[in-house]
């Protein structure tokens, strides 16, 4: 069984609940997972409580000597890591290598924490006043993180909160859970103090537990928009700090004048990559004019080549997370069909190079979806591509701004002027023009607009340093006997 990790080690922990790990690609159960109890909320609170003040206080040059070595011993073994991560989500291993990747790259940012930790200083502000900024950590934060990187997100919070000094609980999906602890464990050998880094495994009891604990100051949630907003509400009734990334839909606007074998080769990688489970996945195709008569046999093409199988054996597309979400993602080619849609290429009942237990289903495009259908409106988080049909530039940009969801979102063209208006006019957070995944860098922060994110913080980034600290603003002046003397006025700057 995989039990927390609490105070540098494993413990099973005081809950006696339990769920299942799958291995996706063989459909079979390869270990159970500890569901932490309030007991064991607890228990991680107070342990990461009590190794809090001694990290704050560890010099700069030290706390970056350790985030320097945990990305040294990253870098070596990031193939160990991908190999979990292959075994629990499904995702081929080139894939869980690219997400370890993206991960290590806000590790490297956070190595750069004598820099983000500054502050600022303003000089003689007042006569004989001096003015000057503390980014002080907040103490205990939770991270509580979705299936679908069980890596990389977690990485888009924990080494920048570490590096300011902050004290990390981190809440892993039950889906794919064992990563956690190989990074637990992989803390502890570049030097981290116990307690800094720990998991907790479990399910919403655990959730629950660190949204109410009077003793975790911040919450850094990735996951669904409904469990999001809940998150974001519970958190800041709570009077934490939150930042809620939520679910996607994201739309690939293609007009006419674009290079169509780009756009396929694109359309491909984002919509079925990682079996379409990323929140930056396209999941839309909205041609404009009579673009998707040219672009269709374009992608079929390509989608005839692709090989679905087990992440381990070289394929291009691994399994669903689990027969149930399988299951839901094929029930909306059902959908398509009853809505008037055009199914293209239907991937249930595909040939997979893998065991026939596996959670699979194969790349599915459908043409002339209906925006009022579910196919259309819903977040699916699976291989299902649709097309949608527009006239124009201007009804492509309206439909995607009419949209609920606020998270990627990408123009396909060859005019600078249309991909300039896009820009400036398209209400979604992350925008890219001929780049189908505009993931920022690790010096930019990631997330989305409307109900793609609750909360004012992106992570990493920028942001992400003023999310995980605080700043306490300090007024000196040295004793000066001209200053002396009552005066009960407000405070100027005379
Ligand atoms: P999820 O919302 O089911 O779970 C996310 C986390 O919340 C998990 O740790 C889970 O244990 C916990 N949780 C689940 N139900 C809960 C409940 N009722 N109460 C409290 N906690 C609960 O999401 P998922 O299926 O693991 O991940 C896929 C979703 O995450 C998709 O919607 C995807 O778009 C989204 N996502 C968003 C981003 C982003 O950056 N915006 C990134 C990755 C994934």
């Amino acid at each position: 069984m995989l039990g927390h990790w609490i105070s540098g080690a494993e413990a099973a922990g005081i809950g006696s609940r339990t769920a299942p790990v799958y291995d996706p690609a063989l459909g079979v159960v390869t270990k159970q997972v500890a569901l932490a109890s309030q007991d064991d909320v607890d228990a991680a609170v107070a342990s990461a409580k009590a190794a809090f003040p001694a990290w704050a206080e560890t010099p700069l040059a030290r706390r970056t000597a350790i985030l320097f070595r945990f990305r040294e011993l990253l870098n070596e073994r990031k193939g160990e890591l991908a190999e979990i991560i292959t075994a629990e989500h499904g995702k081929v291993l080139d894939d869980a290598l690219g997400e370890i990747a993206r991960g290590q790259e806000v590790v490297e940012f956070a190595c750069g924490l004598g820099q983000h930790l500054k502050g600022d200083h303003s000089s003689q502000v007042s006569t004989g006043v001096d003015v000057h900024s503390v980014p002080s950590p907040l103490g205990v934060v939770g991270i509580i993180s979705p299936f679908n990187f069980p890596a990389m997100v977690p990485m888009w919070f924990f080494p920048i909160a570490i590096a300011a000094g902050n004290a990390v609980i981190l809440k892993p999906s039950e889906k794919d859970p064992s990563a956690a602890n190989w990074l637990a464990a992989l803390w502890q050998e570049a030097g981290l103090p116990d307690g800094i880094f720990t998991v907790l495994h479990g399910d919403k009891v655990a959730v629950d537990g660190l949204l109410t604990h009077p003793d975790v100051e911040a919450i850094s949630f990735v996951g669904s928009t409904p469990i999001a907003k809940y998150v974001y509400e519970t958190g800041t009734a709570h009077g934490k700090r939150v930042q809620a990334l939520g679910g996607a839909k994201n739309h690939m606007l293609v007009l006419p004048d674009a290079d169509l074998d780009l756009v396929a080769d694109s359309a491909i990688n984002a919509g079925f990559g990682s079996a379409g489970e990323r929140c930056m996945a396209i999941s839309v195709i909205v041609a404009v004019g009579d673009v998707a008569d040219s672009l269709l046999p374009k992608i079929t093409e390509r989608m005839a080549g692709l090989r679905v199988g087990d992440g381990r054996r070289g394929c291009d597309m691994g399994p669903l997370v689990t027969q149930q979400h399988r299951d839901k993602v094929a029930g909306y080619i059902d959908t398509a069909i009853a809505d008037g849609a055009s199914v293209v290429v239907d991937g249930r009942g595909i040939e997979v190079d893998g065991a026939a237990d596996g959670f699979w289903l194969g790349p599915t495009l459908i043409d002339r979806v209906p925006t009022t259908s579910a196919v259309y409106r819903e977040e699916i988080f699976g291989p299902v591509l649709s097309i949608v049909r527009v006239d124009t530039f201007d009804d492509g940009v309206e439909l995607i701004n009419t949209g609920a969801f606020g998270n990627g979102t990408a123009i396909f063209t060859n005019d600078g002027g249309a991909a300039r208006r896009f820009q400036r006019d398209i209400q979604v957070g992350m925008v890219g023009v001929n780049v189908p995944i505009p993931v920022p860098v690790a010096t930019f922060s990631f997330g989305g607009w409307k109900a793609s994110l609750f909360g004012d913080s992106r992570a990493h980034g920028a942001e992400g340093v003023r999310f995980f600290t605080r700043l306490k603003v300090i007024t000196t002046r040295w004793l000066d006997p001209s200053h002396g003397g009552i005066n009960l006025g407000f405070p100027t700057t005379d």
